[in-house]
């Protein structure tokens, strides 16, 4: 069945028109129009038409410009001040027809002559103007959604016409805009601005007005002068709100301000941190030299003990403040490699047992038989947490004991949860202070006693542990000693088919070394740090000393060298490019030398890249002599070994 053609929407009429005759025959040309469905009203007077139209909706008001209670555009004023959006066509005589024109400048949509027109045109001329009315409608609602209105100004009457959006846009929410007057501050700028379109330039301007009870608010204007048909001169204007858009961009620019300045910032403390470590390792490295020598005695040696100290704590503070930049900026991220949890346990134990002997502490460390060995995370991160808490335990305990603590709570195939405990029978802390100290720079303040640092260590431990999905909370009492739990969970690296687990070869630095070592180093002070803390542990240690990178081939080429402590920057030849030729030289003997890069950058030392450029792993500078011995022990060929 096919559905009935949709009845056509009947056109509602309302005639103002006091002329019986002319009246008739418009309703006469309409019927026999088959323009359309009509519905007339009829009104005789404005007072009529105005008392109609607040009953009724019209499509149109076709109205005559002579009637007993109005003549001319007076008309079309009176309705379009009442009723702004009704759509209007205005009849005049034939003498009128100047009054057609003024009445579509007042708003008509269009003017028809009398006795000028027929059935047809007087017909299309109303579709024609219910169609404008409609696309007129729509253009305000898009000019609303978009937040734009437009303006006209006729320079020679002075008049100004503000569409609502204008009006709605520039001025507070609770003044009625029926009577289309501007804000003192539009006023103002439409003052300017067309001051500069009638000098016969083009205005395109950002501004901003404020609004009271909205704020400020930013503006896109453009305007300028044009000519009307009747060569008259209208200054056109449109005005977008814009503080959306602009307050988006200034909120990208202020984020892209802030990316930039954490950049500027990090690069300048990782060069700083390089500066700093450079001498700081001549420093360090020369009094542990002059300490372990037994020609020092008394005061001297003291004093010497007073400067490694010193430049430790300093160090201290240089990596922490590298750390707190990389976590800051997002950019820790952890290895997940196979890894030996008693082994990082034991160096711990080893570098901290002189902090403990001298503070004449007691040590126990206990690692549960159910822990299993081989994990997979990040050892050094691991060995960054343990010796952040144990090195709080040791400096705030004047008597008593510091212990680790290591256990597993819950345990599959695959993963296991461990609990490291760090307990102490130090100073402990406040109970209102317990939360606080893991904030950033937080310290606790003491009556009668300092201690150094500065307030990061927990700060930093803490997010190290909850980056890994750990936890970390203490127990204290003042007077009595605090406890940190670390919770943190690993997966359990799997024994390999051969039935062998990944073991980390674990050496300790007690042993003879007599080979060969290639210092590959710029640095003059740092030239000699490296060969003094290697004479003065091993005497019979062999050390060539190159400058640079190419240097060092050279010297490789020419001698049996057992291992490269190499240096990253470096003049001519740096030492990525060193270590690059190095593994592809044409001698296996050469190929396959242990080369360990030397850094003073801790961002660099931690980058996975250092392996597959071939260095074979990294001592970090200030070289910490134990690890540094320890390092060459693990990775020099065992023939050089005696023990
Ligand atoms: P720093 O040690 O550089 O001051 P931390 O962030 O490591 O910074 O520690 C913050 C504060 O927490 C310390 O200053 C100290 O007051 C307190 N604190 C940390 N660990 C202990 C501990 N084991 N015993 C007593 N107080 C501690």
């Amino acid at each position: 069945m096919n559905a009935l053609p949709a009845r056509e929407q009947q056109i509602h009429i309302l005639l103002v028109e006091d002329d019986p005759a002319d009246a008739r025959l418009i309703e006469i040309y309409l019927e026999e129009s088959g323009f359309g469905d009509w519905l007339i009203d009829r009104a005789q007077s404005i007072q009529e038409a105005l008392d109609q139209l607040e009953e009724q909706d019209y499509a149109i008001v076709l109205l005559d410009l002579t009637l007993p209670d109005g003549t001319g555009t007076e008309n079309i004023r009176r309705i379009k001040s009442r009723f702004p959006d009704q759509n209007v066509v205005v009849l005049t005589g034939f003498d009128e027809r100047v009054f057609g024109m003024e009445a579509v400048q007042q708003g008509a949509q269009d003017f028809l002559v009398k006795g000028d027109y027929d059935e047809n045109s007087l017909a299309k001329t109303l579709r024609f103007s219910i169609e404008r009315q409609n696309f007129i409608r729509r253009l305000e609602e898009t000019q609303k959604i978009a937040r734009i209105g437009s303006w006209e100004f006729h320079p020679d009457s002075g008049r100004l016409i503000l569409s609502d959006q204008v009006l709605a846009l520039t001025r507070p929410d609770d003044t009625e805009l029926k009577d289309g007057m501007p804000s003192v501050e539009l006023n103002h700028l439409l003052r300017r601005i067309h001051r500069i379109a009638l000098s016969g330039r083009e205005v395109n301007l950002d501004t901003r007005m404020k609004i009271p009870g909205n704020g400020e608010r930013y503006f896109h204007v453009q305007c300028r002068l044009t000519r009307t048909p009747i060569n008259q001169e209208i200054v056109q204007g449109i005005l977008q709100d814009v503080t959306d858009r602009y307050q988006t961009e200034e909120m990208r620019k202020s984020r892209d301000l802030a990316r930039k300045s954490t950049e500027i910032r990090e690069q300048f403390i990782a060069s700083i941190s390089h500066e700093m470590r450079t001498p700081m390792n001549a420093i360090m490295g020369l009094s542990n030299v002059l300490l372990t020598g037994s020609d020092l005695a008394g005061e001297k040696k003291q004093m010497i003990q007073a400067i490694r100290d010193a430049s430790d704590i300093l160090l201290g503070i240089v990596n922490d403040i590298l750390d707190f930049s990389a976590i800051q900026a997002g950019k820790i991220q952890f290895r997940e490699e196979p890894f030996s949890v008693r082994s990082v346990c034991r160096n711990l134990e080893q570098i901290l047992a002189a902090k403990v002997r001298d503070k004449g502490l007691s040590w126990k460390m206990i690692i549960e038989d159910q822990v299993p060995d081989q994990l997979i995370g990040d050892k050094l991160r691991m060995s960054q947490i343990l010796f952040n808490l144990l090195g709080n335990a040791i400096k705030f305990t004047d008597a008593g004991q510091v212990a680790l603590h290591v256990d597993c709570s819950q345990r599959t195939r695959n993963k296991v949860s461990l609990t490291f405990r760090i307990e102490d029978t130090g100073i402990g802390i406040p109970a209102e202070a317990q939360q606080s100290i893991f904030e950033d720079f937080n310290r606790v303040k003491y009556q009668n006693k300092t201690y150094e640092g500065t307030g990061l260590g927990l700060a930093i431990t803490r997010q190290l542990v909850e980056l890994q999905q750990g936890r970390i909370y203490l127990e204290s009492q003042v007077g009595v000693g605090t406890t940190f739990f670390v919770h943190l969970d690993f997966a359990v690296e799997q024994t390999l088919p051969n039935g062998h687990a990944v073991m980390e070869p674990v050496r300790s630095s007690e042993g003879a070394f007599r080979g060969t070592i290639l210092v590959v180093e710029d640095h003059k002070m740092n030239q000699l740090v490296a060969r003094k803390t290697l004479e003065r542990q091993w005497p019979e240690v062999k050390i060539l000393m190159a400058e640079n990178g190419q240097v060092g081939l050279e010297l490789l080429e020419r001698n049996d060298v057992d291992l490269v402590l190499m240096d990253l920057q470096m003049p001519v030849m740096d030492g990525y490019q060193a270590t690059q030729a190095i593994r592809r030289h044409p001698l296996a003997r050469i190929r396959q030398v242990p080369v360990l890069a030397m850094t003073a950058n801790a961002y660099v030392s931690r980058d996975d890249q250092l392996h597959e450029k071939g260095f074979t792993d990294f001592v970090l500078k200030p070289f910490e002599p134990d690890q540094l011995f320890a390092r060459i022990l693990q990775y020099a060929p065992i023939k050089t070994i005696s023990l």
